[in-house]
């Protein structure tokens, strides 16, 4: 009987069978560990993946059922980490459900009684999966009307998002994070301009290409000043070819103000609308969070003072090739205007009433959440985005900005505060008050190895106009109610786990919510304001600009 049951043990079935049982047992309840792990933050794993695991899983209960199956995990543990690398690859998983297949045709010719029986169960296995999968579609507990956070009635494919397009990247480059990106194209945009001012562009042939150095070089400059990225957009994206050794290309579009002070001592304002198209090699590894901002040669890591033009001085090597990091290819200017920024103006509301542009993933991502963290609830996301909207309200309307910063990622915050300090400079105040929010409906849930990120379409109303410091109305409306959607994204750091607050309390002391500029509590001292402990708010898009 021993040798027969090696025998059975020996049969690639039994033993894949087993080592997928650990992965399944892992994940209930206890799943965050292992989806943090070996699912290496590749957060969209697709609804055909969970079916395969789901099906296994059904075949190990049977096999649990007879028996002659024990559970000797021995040699099994170490198959496992085989076993979980080939799902992570198309072709791993395809070599999977081959290995099952044989070895069910194998069980049905070696023992037809169990074989024929296992393949009967897995047939009625099939159709129920596919049943509950069909239902699985809209999670219950995020579709009823009496929560405050909703899903779309009809999810709508946004096929052309560039953010959606860069997330199968994470194949090649774990590292690969969407928020850590905008945070470095933000950061890569400002330095730049600086450099512009110091005409120190050559020292940036690591992320300029000489064409990109060319049109951004400007010889009458003497300084570059109080550069703000109002905005910045993800236009397309584009990631042809077989991943690995192939290129990835990016457009971004920025909205800027900044400050040029020419050599002849002349100065002007300007809002520019630029685009620029980067490009990057694939499996390039991306930098950390906390590098996002940090800047050096891509090749060895040396300051920028090694680089000159396209070569860097201290590895020798040509650093203009975006092989290790992204590369602006080139940098075009579509407007550039002799303004301040405008405050007197309000601009109409555009697609307000337009369809919520809802990621096709959104099921599949927020259950993985949910499993990752089963205390992520969509009430406590519902107050604390309450909490946030009014805090914000308030903080806007007084001109008291850092009321704001507990919640606000360090890049939303300075680009509102720009605003804020433009308001009181003008010695205007915009107003928003009696505000509410009428309607939250989900759109996104994205995770990555660093953040997991939630979109929320927020509908409110609310008064909403400009007075100047004596009181006067300058535009807008006290009495006319201006209803209004935006987009909003918050991330939290991928280990954060647990319901979100809804209190003005520092996450980490628990003590009076009251942070630095640089969003420190005053307290503890710890950073509020990166995500690591709660949802903070790090994105606020218009319908217009939003999905496309
Ligand atoms: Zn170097
Ligand atoms: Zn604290």
């Amino acid at each position: 009987v021993r040798g027969r049951i090696w025998r059975l043990l020996a049969s690639p079935l039994i033993l894949v069978l087993l080592l997928l049982a650990i992965r399944a047992w892992a994940r209930p309840g206890g799943g965050s560990s292992f989806s943090g792990g070996s699912s290496g933050g590749s957060g969209g794993r697709s609804s055909d993946d969970d079916f395969i695991i789901d099906l296994v899983l059904l075949l190990i209960q049977i096999a649990i059922d007879y028996p002659q199956i024990g559970l000797p995990l021995i040699g099994a543990v170490i198959l496992f980490f085989i076993v979980t690398r080939m799902i992570q690859s198309d072709s791993g998983r395809i070599v999977l459900v081959v290995i099952v297949v044989c070895g069910l045709a194998g069980l049905c010719v070696w023992r037809p009684h169990l074989g024929l029986g296992v393949a009967g169960a897995l047939i009625i296995g099939v159709g129920a999966l596919a049943l509950i999968g069909s239902t699985k579609k809209k999670p219950a507990e995020w579709s009823t009307t009496k929560k405050r956070i909703e899903v779309a009635p009809q999810p709508r494919r946004s096929t052309s998002s560039a953010r959606r397009t860069l997330e199968p990247l994470r194949k090649v480059d774990p590292e690969f994070s969407l928020v850590v990106l905008e945070d470095f194209l933000d950061a890569l945009y400002t330095e730049v301009q600086a450099a512009r001012g110091q005409q120190q562009l050559a020292r940036w042939g690591g992320y300029l290409s000489a064409e990109a150095r060319a049109s951004l070089e400007d010889a009458s400059l003497a300084a570059v000043e109080d550069v703000i990225v109002g905005s910045m957009k993800l236009c397309t994206a584009d990631l042809s070819g077989p991943l690995g050794g192939d290129r990835v290309s990016l457009e971004v579009e920025y909205e800027a103000n900044r400050t040029e002070r020419r050599k002849d001592g002349g100065a002007d304002h300007y809002y520019v609308l630029e685009r620029w198209s980067l490009t990057r090699k694939a499996g390039a590894r991306s930098r950390a969070p906390a590098q996002a901002r940090v800047f050096g040669c891509p090749n060895c890591g040396a300051a920028l003072e090694s680089v000159s033009g396209g070569i860097c001085t201290y590895c020798k090597q040509n650093v203009d090739t975006g092989e290790k990091d992204w590369l602006v290819e080139s940098a075009r200017t579509l407007r550039k205007e002799t303004r301040g920024p405008i405050l007197t103006e309000q601009a109409p509301e555009v697609g307000t009433d337009a369809p919520t542009v809802v990621d096709e993933d959104l099921t599949e991502n927020l259950s993985q959440l949910m499993r990752k963290d089963p205390q992520f609830s969509q009430d406590s996301l519902a107050q604390r985005i309450k909490l946030v909207f009014d805090a914000l309200q308030v903080a806007w309307s007084t001109r008291d900005w850092l009321k704001a910063r507990p919640f606000l990622s360090d890049r939303l915050w300075s680009a509102q505060n720009y605003w804020v300090e433009a308001y009181k400079r003008a010695h205007l105040r915009n107003v928003n008050a009696e505000t509410a929010i009428e309607r939250v409906q989900l759109a996104r849930v994205a995770s990555d190895k660093h953040f997991d990120a939630v979109t929320v379409r927020l509908y409110a109303h609310g008064l909403d106009y400009t007075v100047d410091d004596g009181g006067k109305l300058i535009c807008g409306s006290k009495s006319q109610t201006r209803r209004y959607s935006e987009y909003w994204t918050f991330i939290r750091g991928a280990d954060a786990r647990g319901a979100a607050h809804s209190e003005a309390k520092c996450p980490n002391c628990g003590g009076e919510l009251k942070v630095t500029m640089a969003g420190n509590c005053e307290f503890c001292k710890a950073r509020v304001t990166l995500g690591e402990f709660d949802w903070v708010l790090s994105r606020i898009e218009q319908d217009e600009v939003y999905g496309d």
